[in-house]
């Protein structure tokens, strides 16, 4: 129960990561507001809960008055904010010289870039007021440390999450806020489950030990960096990529 009594608002908790961190934040003892466009999944997941433990809230990331909308429903259904996980996320992407900048580049921005923008703001003012300091883990990706196929928009958005990460622990450390960002590799959820079979072997084959990373894997990393054990990870990147990082090629 090394969560117990923290209050969580996890963005894009309606499906995969942000799915399993909601489970696993209120297996480990804190209530959680999920905040998703599909404020009817999020809904779903709600009703198959402890009652009491989570609520749904509607919430588009890449409009400010939405997600200040999200952080005050945490407040009002359990009277304070401790953690955000702003994991809201969309992907995918055209080669550069084929893309059209409002299709293909804005959209993606707004959600993946502005969104952890807007939470690192919303959150950081709610910090700030009740005076008790708190946790802000942002989900970037391995494409935010590199350059890759067809994500030219998707790299540069999960470049700046890492970037957010560096300012707002810097900026709030007055409040007594920790702000921490992962890099999640190939995990299997929606998002990666819409690709065919021989892409997803490929991914499969980059990541160390030749599988898939499951959500619930990447929610447990979650849970410790939201916890006190981990009060001195600070203003930095947890990469969880099952060493996709560490090493271009496999030698086998
Ligand atoms: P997912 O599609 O299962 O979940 C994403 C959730 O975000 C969905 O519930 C969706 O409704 C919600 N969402 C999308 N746009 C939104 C918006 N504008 N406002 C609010 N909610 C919105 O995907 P996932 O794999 O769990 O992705 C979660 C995060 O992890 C994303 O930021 C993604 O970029 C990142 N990531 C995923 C992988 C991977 O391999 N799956 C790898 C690296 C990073």
């Amino acid at each position: 129960m090394r969560l117990k009594d923290k209050v969580a608002l996890i963005t894009g908790g309606a499906s995969g990561i942000g799915l399993a961190t909601v489970k696993k934040f209120i297996a480990e003892g804190a209530k959680v507001a999920i905040a998703d466009i599909n404020v009817e999944q999020a809904q779903q997941v709600v009703d198959q809960l402890e009652p009491g433990s989570a609520v749904a809230v509607g919430v588009d990331v890449s409009k400010l008055a939405e997600v200040e909308a999200a952080v005050q429903s945490a407040v009002d259904a359990f009277g304070k904010l401790d953690v955000i996980f702003n994991n809201a996320g969309i992907a995918g992407g055209k080669p550069l010289l084929d893309q059209d900048p409002a299709v293909d580049y804005e959209p993606m921005i707004r959600v993946d870039q502005d969104g952890v923008y807007y939470g690192i703001l919303a959150a950081g003012r709610q910090f700030k007021k009740q005076g008790t300091g708190g946790v802000i883990i942002s989900t970037s990706s391995i494409y935010g440390e590199q350059a890759a196929e067809l994500s030219f928009s998707y790299s540069a958005a999960k470049a700046a999450v890492i970037s957010f990460t560096r300012s707002a622990a810097y900026e709030l450390a007055e409040y007594g806020v920790r702000a921490v960002a992962i890099t999640p590799g190939r995990v299997a959820t929606p998002i990666i489950n819409q690709f065919s079979d021989e892409l997803k072997a490929t991914f499969a084959s980059e990541q160390l030990r030749n599988k898939m990373t499951a959500p619930e894997e990447i929610a447990n990393v979650v849970a410790f960096l939201a916890s006190d054990e981990a009060n001195v990870i600070n203003g930095t990147v947890v990469h969880v990529d099952d060493g996709y990082s560490v090493f271009k090629q496999r030698l086998d």
